[in-house]
């Protein structure tokens, strides 16, 4: 089928987190099996830094928003098996950052992502127009349902091509304030609590979410989660209605880039034969270079993320204060960036306790790795997990996860207890009540397992290592809804 991606991330061009993985990743699986994948992204100032050429186009697109005519120029890239269009508009999208600085969000994002959307519809017109489904990403391309069902400058493409929307995260919905509205092009007569309209405000995602033809997320259990008022977060109701065209697919990962065997960053890269003295050689490296206590047998509690509410990091900070302070036999390594407080109460920490906590503030995807790589847990107790990635690179990477049971978390991890113990199949640790207390007891749960039963806890890395985790599943999955969406009448 001729599908195309819209996304405002996709590596190794942009990325501030799992959205960005999974459009660098699953593109290429499609094309992989045969489909023809197209991907349209903004000409962010990261994509310079990607290390693919990009070239000029002779096409330009030219949008009238916000009163005057807007240009961009058409730029080209090539992954294998994929093209790869920038839409080029200086102003809008070449500044340090994608969405916000330190004041938090850029104040013209309505504009630039209403631009993004609307300016994507016309290179689809004029690179691709045979495009069977358009897969748009989150808010950023939520118009885009709705341009297609209304036919909005009657491109011809449209009278053919069906629309998927995948949501990675629901509590991001691109909501701006009611005179934002003809940014969008769309008329006043869409603006309405069964359209773009949302307690007074207009929604991207939910206009996606009510036009698109198929909807997905990440996983069969933030599917359902997000049919319920608690992980809802106010589109419950809209999903409910929309339920029969929701499906939940597990996010895949790149497994190319992430395998523990090949692994550029790595100090030893390693296998399901040889973890222990892998990990061994790379918490080594980690130890002197954060000048922890040089001492191997302490186990690594390694996290990565983002500084974010949704990652529990409260809730950790609440845990280490008190493994660090009754001096319990770990170590921990935190890689993030994000909120100020967050920063600054793990830096603070950090200091009280050099020779046991090791903290990087910061972006960095080589010391993800290595973490990943040296760290003997993996702690991730998210108030809520579309998905997530880190705990699929964690169980590859031989770091047995800790995790939150909730969204993509439980249908990726398996909860060790008597019964998978004995039939084999845990994989990690589930935490069911979202407090420090539990999480704690879960912690310790999994450590006294790695202090003092070495053959199930050697068993539960492996069996990590050795499961799949990438795209084949899943692209099929998505073969399967393009073909069904493709068949839809509208
Ligand atoms: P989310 O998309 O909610 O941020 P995911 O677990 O789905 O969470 O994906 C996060 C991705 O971003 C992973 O690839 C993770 O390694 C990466 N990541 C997050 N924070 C950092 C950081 N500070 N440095 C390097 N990589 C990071």
């Amino acid at each position: 089928m001729n599908i195309v991606f819209l996304s405002t991330e996709a590596v190794p061009f942009a990325k501030t987190g799992g959205l960005g993985d999974v459009c660098g990743s699953l593109p290429l699986t499609l094309a992989e099996r045969g489909h023809r994948v197209t991907m349209i992204l903004p000409a962010f100032a990261s994509i310079r830094n990607s290390g693919i050429a990009i070239e000029p186009t002779d096409i330009t697109l030219w949008v009238h928003i916000g009163g005057r005519g807007v240009g961009a120029r058409l730029l080209k890239a090539r992954l294998p098996g994929v093209d790869v269009y920038f839409i080029d508009h200086q102003a809008y999208y070449d500044r340090p950052s994608l969405y916000g600085d330190a004041n938090g969000d850029y104040r013209d994002n309505c504009e630039r992502f209403a631009f993004f959307c609307r300016a994507a519809l016309q290179a689809i017109d004029r690179v691709c127009p045979d495009v069977d489904i358009v897969h748009c990403h989150d808010w950023q391309t939520g118009l885009v349902p709705a341009y297609m069902a209304y036919h909005y400058e009657s491109h011809r493409w449209m009278a053919h091509a069906r629309s998927v929307l995948t949501i990675h995260n629901l509590a991001y919905q691109g909501r701006f304030w009611v005179h934002d509205m003809p940014l969008t092009g769309l008329g006043w007569d869409r603006f309405t609590p069964d359209g773009a309209e949302f307690y007074g405000d207009l929604n991207f995602l939910k206009t996606g979410i009510l036009m698109a033809d198929m909807i997905t997320t990440v996983s069969p259990t933030y599917a359902k989660e997000i049919q319920t008022p608690l992980h809802g977060c106010g589109l419950d109701g809209v999903l409910r209605q929309k339920s029969d065209s929701l499906r939940g697919i597990t996010n895949g990962i790149d497994d190319a880039a992430w395998n523990s065997e090949t692994d550029p960053h790595l100090t030893k890269t390693f296998g399901s034969g040889d973890w222990v003295t892998g990990k061994t050689a790379n918490k080594q490296s980690l130890q002197v270079e954060f000048g922890l206590e040089p001492n191997v047998s302490l186990p690594m509690i390694g996290l990565v993320g983002r500084l974010a509410d949704q990652k529990g990091w409260d809730l950790i900070l609440e845990v280490m204060r008190w493994n660090l302070e009754e001096n319990r036999p770990v170590q921990w390594m935190v890689l993030g960036t994000g909120e100020a407080r967050y920063h600054e109460a793990l830096a603070a920490l950090a200091s009280e306790y050099p020779d046991r906590f090791a903290l990087k503030l910061g972006f960095s995807d080589p010391l993800a790795h290595r973490i990943e790589a040296g760290s003997d847990l993996f702690l991730m107790p998210s108030r809520y997990e579309p998905c997530g990635l880190n705990q699929l690179y964690s169980l590859r990477y031989g770091s047995v996860p800790i995790v939150m049971a909730t969204g993509g978390l439980v249908d990726t991890v398996v909860d060790a207890n008597e019964q998978t113990i004995a039939d084999e199949t845990a994989t990690g640790f589930h935490i069911t009540e979202f407090t420090a207390e539990a999480t704690d007891a879960v912690l310790g749960r999994a450590l006294t397992i790695r202090y003092h039963e070495a053959v199930v806890w050697s068993r539960i890395v492996v069996r990590g290592m050795t499961t799949d985790s990438s795209w084949r599943k899943s692209a099929h999955q998505y073969g399967d809804v393009y073909a069904k969406t493709a068949s839809l009448r509208r």
